[in-house]
């Protein structure tokens, strides 16, 4: 697998580090629990869509395009790295807000995210929950065609074969890194939510011949309908990374016990989660993804399904900015 032959624009700081927790690893009396620290990418706060953005925008900067259209919930981290990066590039950016949440707060109508993305200047429209992104994007791009502009679309979470090949390079890094410090790991465990990060993952590791289990944690749709989701785009992923067939339907494991009552609504285990993490190795989780993804982590190690003498890697994929959007939300 050759990730050089695809337009990528550099924005992320990498590899990103590959911490052990020797503090919360010992507190859960498990296994031996480590972070792949995709939280520091760099860009504006870092998370996950930034190695995502390095093939979008490599792909809109190649096509001529001069201003990104994209979307996502009033707390998008996905959005707040596509407006930095638009602004590192010199683009435009239109950003499609979705009221996913409801009788949101105040806090989380301003601040977080939404605060960063209007500080990198993005254009910001808001659309009621449930609208046809599709139709509205093509108006969008039309009203920039209108106007001379060269309109370039990245989907939510830059979840596309082209977004997802940042993972596919996350999953690669990950190898070398194990190879490098001679670490035998049993399982890696990550939030799934638009299914880039999940998708690209297995495509990097089982495209480079490693049959590492990778289990998702999901924050918004049921379990069949994310793993299915997950399973398609790692098909066309792998397809468009020169890897065919590597990936087959029952490798691909999403447990969807962790949302609660929906997505971005905070739950106990995700609030339980975020202390223990910030108390034991004074790291920083989001409540929306990470947060309810290491709730799934801890409870699989206190039910005895990752053990003691097992390695297990955590992918950290940020989302801390909009721990502030939640400030009344956490309980302390
Ligand atoms: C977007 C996001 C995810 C989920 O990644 P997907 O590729 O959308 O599945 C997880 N964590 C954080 C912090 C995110 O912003």
């Amino acid at each position: 697998m050759n990730l050089s032959e695809f337009a990528r624009v550099s924005l992320a700081h990498l590899p990103t580090p590959l911490e052990h927790l020797p503090r919360l690893s010992e507190h859960l009396g498990g296994p031996d629990i480590y972070v792949k620290r995709d939280d520091c990418t760099g860009l504006a706060t870092g998370g996950n869509k930034t190695r995502k953005l390095e093939f979008s925008m490599g792909e809109a900067l190649q096509q001529g395009a001069d201003t990104i259209i994209t979307v996502g919930a009033i707390q998008s981290n996905h959005v707040r790295q596509t407006a930095a990066a638009a602004c590192k590039l010199g683009m435009a950016c239109e950003v499609m807000l979705e009221h996913r949440v409801h009788e949101p707060s105040e806090t989380y109508t301003h601040s977080g995210n939404v605060f960063l993305d209007r500080i990198f200047g993005a254009n910001l429209r808001e659309y009621p929950a449930g609208t046809d992104f599709v139709v509205a994007m093509e108006e969008v791009a039309a009203e920039i065609r209108s106007k001379g502009g060269r309109p370039y679309y990245i989907p939510g979470g830059a979840s596309n074969p082209v977004g997802a090949l940042g993972y596919v390079g996350c999953g690669i890094e990950l190898l070398e890194q194990f190879a490098e410090r001679d670490l035998k790991i049993d399982h890696i465990v990550s939030a799934t939510g638009s299914a880039g990060t999940h998708a690209g993952l297995v495509v990097g590791l089982r495209g480079s011949g490693s049959d590492l289990p990778i289990l998702g944690i999901g924050v918004n749709a049921p379990q069949i309908v994310q793993e299915e989701r997950v399973y398609k785009l790692a098909v066309e992923t792998a397809e468009l990374a020169g890897v065919p067939d590597c990936v087959v339907r029952e490798d691909i494991i999403a447990d969807c016990n962790y949302i609660g009552p929906g997505y971005g609504v905070p739950t106990e285990s995700m609030n339980e989660a975020v202390l223990m993490l910030a108390r034991f190795e004074g790291l920083l989780f989001d409540p929306v993804y990470s947060g309810k993804a290491l709730a799934g982590l801890i409870d699989y190690i206190r039910q005895g399904r990752f053990t003691a003498g097992q390695k297990v890697v955590f992918l950290h994929t940020g989302g801390s900015a909009g721990l502030f959007a939640y400030s009344d939300v956490l309980t302390l």
